[in-house]
C-alpha cells in the first residue's frame, strides 16, 4: 500500500506518456543496459555510485525512488534501483511533476543526430539545419564532472544522465537524421517515418523510431506480466552470453564516445534503413528479428561501457571479473 502510494507520487501518470514520443529504448531496453553495467561494476563501485545517488537534490526525486524498491536482499534492491535510474531521464518528461519537469527535463539531451542523405547510391553528410542534439556533449561534460570535485549532489544528477545517455546513443536512430524528399529537414531519428498506412489516425500511428525503441519486447513480449527482475534478468543474461565481455573487451573504446555514436550511425544507415524497409508498411518478421540481433549487441555494449566507465571513475582498479549476483 505504502509503496503503491509512493509510486503514484513519484511516477504518477508515467503510463500516459509512454509510447508517445522519442524515448530511445523503452524501459526494458534501458534497464537491460543497467543490468549489464551492474554485472561489470565492482562491489566497491556499486556502493559508491549508490551512495552518490542517495545524495541527489530533492527536487530531482532521484533518491526518493529508492523507496519504491523492497527486494529480497539489499544488494538486489540496489541493483533494481540502479537499473531503474537508467530511465529517470525519461521519467522526468512527465509534466504533471512541474518542478521536476522544469528543472530536469531536457529534450535534446537524448540524441545526437548526424544529418545524411543518399545521393546516387552514396551516403552524403549535410550540415545540421537545426539543433542536432546534445547527447554527446552532455555525456562528455558529465563524465568529466563525476571525476572532478563537484559535490555528490551534482554528481548524482550526472550519474543518472550518464546511465541514460549511454543507452540512448547506442540506439541507432538516436544518432541519425535521414534527409529525403519527404523529410527535407531530417526524419527526426525515424520519428517521421511512418509504418502504418497513409491516413491512419494520429493516435494509431506507429513510427520507425518507436519500432526500434521497443524492439526487444516486440520480439520477446512480457506475456506473463513478470516484474523487472524476473523478466529482464534472463534476457540480459542471454544477451551477455552471446556477447561475452572477454570477447568484446577490445571493442569497448572506453571514453571514445564519438566512436560509439559512429557505430550507431552506421547501423542506422545499413541496418535500419535496409532495402526491405518500406514507408507505410509494418516491417516483416525477418526485419524484426534482424532488429533484435542489432539491439542485443548494442544493449550489451552500452552496459559494458557504462559499467567500465563507473569502474574507471569510482574504483581502485577496473574490474576484469565480477561474479554475477
Ligand atoms: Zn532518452
Amino acid at each position: 500500500m505504502f509503496k503503491a502510494a509512493v509510486r503514484l507520487m513519484l511516477i504518477g501518470s508515467l503510463l500516459s506518456i509512454l509510447g508517445t514520443s522519442a524515448f530511445a529504448w523503452d524501459e526494458v531496453g534501458h534497464k537491460i543496459t543497467g543490468y549489464v553495467a551492474w554485472q561489470r561494476m565492482t562491489p566497491e563501485v556499486r556502493e559508491r555510485v549508490h551512495k552518490i545517488l542517495m545524495a541527489a537534490p530533492e527536487d530531482s526525486q532521484i533518491a526518493s525512488f529508492y523507496m519504491l524498491y523492497g527486494a529480497r536482499t539489499e544488494e538486489l534492491r540496489k541493483r533494481e534501483y540502479f537499473m531503474f535510474m537508467t530511465t529517470w531521464a525519461d521519467v522526468v518528461r512527465d509534466r504533471n511533476f512541474e518542478m521536476r519537469y522544469k528543472n530536469y527535463h531536457k529534450g535534446n539531451w537524448h540524441y545526437d543526430d548526424k544529418f545524411w542523405t543518399v545521393k546516387n547510391g552514396k551516403i552524403e553528410y549535410l550540415p545540421a539545419p537545426e539543433d542536432g542534439g546534445q547527447a554527446l556533449e552532455r555525456l562528455k561534460t558529465y563524465s568529466e564532472m563525476i571525476r572532478g570535485r563537484a559535490n555528490d549532489s551534482q554528481k548524482a544528477v550526472a550519474i543518472a544522465w550518464i546511465e541514460h545517455i549511454i543507452g540512448d546513443l547506442h540506439q541507432p536512430l538516436h544518432t541519425s537524421a535521414r534527409v529525403t524528399d519527404v523529410e527535407p529537414k531530417g526524419d527526426q531519428g525515424g520519428n517521421l517515418f511512418l509504418l502504418t498506412p497513409q491516413g491512419t489516425p494520429r493516435a494509431n500511428q506507429e513510427n520507425l523510431h518507436w519500432f526500434w525503441d521497443s524492439i526487444v519486447v516486440r520480439n520477446m513480449p512480457n506475456t506473463k506480466n513478470e516484474c523487472d527482475t524476473e523478466f529482464i534478468e534472463p534476457i540480459a543474461q542471454k544477451f551477455m552470453k552471446k556477447y561475452p565481455f572477454e570477447k568484446n573487451q577490445s571493442r569497448l573504446a572506453l571514453g571514445r564516445f564519438e566512436d560509439w555514436t559512429e557505430e550507431s550511425l552506421k547501423l542506422a544507415q545499413e541496418g535500419v534503413f535496409s532495402a526491405d524497409l518500406v514507408r507505410f508498411q509494418m516491417p516483416s518478421d525477418k526485419y524484426k528479428k534482424k532488429g533484435l540481433t542489432i539491439a542485443e549487441e548494442r544493449l550489451v555494449m552500452a552496459g559494458y561501457r557504462m559499467g567500465e566507465l563507473f569502474n574507471s571513475v569510482f574504483g581502485t582498479a577496473a574490474a576484469t571479473t565480477v561474479s554475477p549476483n
